[in-house]
């Protein structure tokens, strides 16, 4: 089975309610779709929202990053052969994590489908279920408690609160959101980058002082600070994921060996796809860290592979595919656009 063609589509799919973050507010999820064709006629499905505030990445320069230097790097290449494949989608050039993810994807797809073998298992068979988590938007505190409580009536048992736009005012909104969820829900704040080193150590002390039972606290630091990151690691007992700063299996390496957080947040879209987030899962677990799977704003096509790559790696324990959930229509059936 060779690869003959790719297309490339687009899928505007609106929000249930706009979805707000320290970093941005959209109310459509916006997602490149894209199909590697066999030889045999076979389609891989991938997809790439473009999320230009986190990878860089535009729908315009998805679509010319696979359209230009891609596509013409795998086209005619045995299925077979995924690792040649995966190696020139990511050395066709530097950073496009999104077009690349796409591709990869895709391709992955076409892969499981030669071999009868559904992802999951290729990856390494963990489990066939998986749950998620549900992201409650920043907003004010009563609006986010009231966003909260309806999500554990809905069923959910772990939230994910966005904060990192306001600290005095993020102790409010977890403080707020604690009190109606009571003790048996789990909440886990992501910061988005929004703090500074110090105010975040405040802040999260400030946490654990009132008892707010925090599981973990997502990305306190911009990015590219990774010292800042371990210096809040050393200096909260509260667990801290890495995120925004986690893009490559370098990153994470470097991370780890840094000991800079106690979580990798895992995502297709900053890693470049499957290949380069299985390599993540793979230094996280032999350096003794667990990982989170994230997603960004995407349709179904997206979190079925990263359901696909949770549901095969051991490390990976925690999930926060909670896109197809915040759409307000679905078009996606199976891994396949309808
Ligand atoms: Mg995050």
């Amino acid at each position: 089975m060779r690869i003959k063609q790719i297309k490339i589509g687009k899928v505007r799919i609106p929000l249930k309610t706009p979805f707000k973050t320290a970093l941005r507010e959209v109310d459509t999820a916006e997602d490149i779709v894209v199909k590697v064709i066999a030889d045999t006629g076979e389609i891989g499905w991938g997809n790439a929202p473009a999320t230009v505030v986190i990878t860089g990445d535009s729908h315009e320069s998805v679509v010319a990053a696979i359209n230009e230097f891609i596509a013409p790097q795998i086209i005619g290449m045995n299925i077979e052969d995924l690792e040649p494949i995966c190696q020139r989608i990511n050395h066709a050039m530097v950073h496009n994590t999104s077009a690349k993810a796409a591709v990869d994807i895709a391709v992955h797809d076409l892969f499981g489908q030669y071999y009868h073998m559904p992802l999951y298992r290729f990856f390494g068979g963990k489990c066939d279920c998986i749950t998620s988590d549900l992201t409650i938007s920043l907003n004010d505190p009563a609006v986010m408690a009231a966003d909260a409580e309806k999500a554990i009536q809905r069923g959910y048992t772990t939230l994910k609160i966005k904060v990192g736009n306001d600290v005095d005012l993020d102790l409010v909104r977890a403080a707020a959101i604690r009190k109606v969820a009571g003790p048996s829900v789990r909440i886990r704040l992501d910061a988005n980058q929004g703090w500074k080193p110090k105010e975040a150590i405040r802040i999260i002390r400030q946490m654990e002082d009132k008892g707010l039972d925090i599981e973990l606290i997502e990305q306190p630091v911009i990015a590219h600070d990774f010292d800042g990151l371990k210096f809040v690691t050393d200096h909260v007992a509260t667990d801290i994921m890495a995120d925004e700063a986690a893009f490559s299996p370098q990153d994470v390496l470097r991370l780890l060996a840094m000991h800079a957080c106690d979580f990798i947040n895992i995502k297709l879209m900053k890693a470049g796809g499957l290949h380069n987030a299985f390599q993540m899962a793979s230094i996280a677990t032999a350096s003794g860290i667990d990982c989170m799977m994230g997603c960004m704003l995407e349709s179904k096509v997206g979190i079925t592979a990263a359901a696909a790559l949770s549901a095969g790696c051991g490390c990976i324990t925690k999930n926060d595919l909670d896109a197809a959930d915040l759409l307000a229509a679905d078009p996606v059936k199976g891994r396949r656009l309808l």
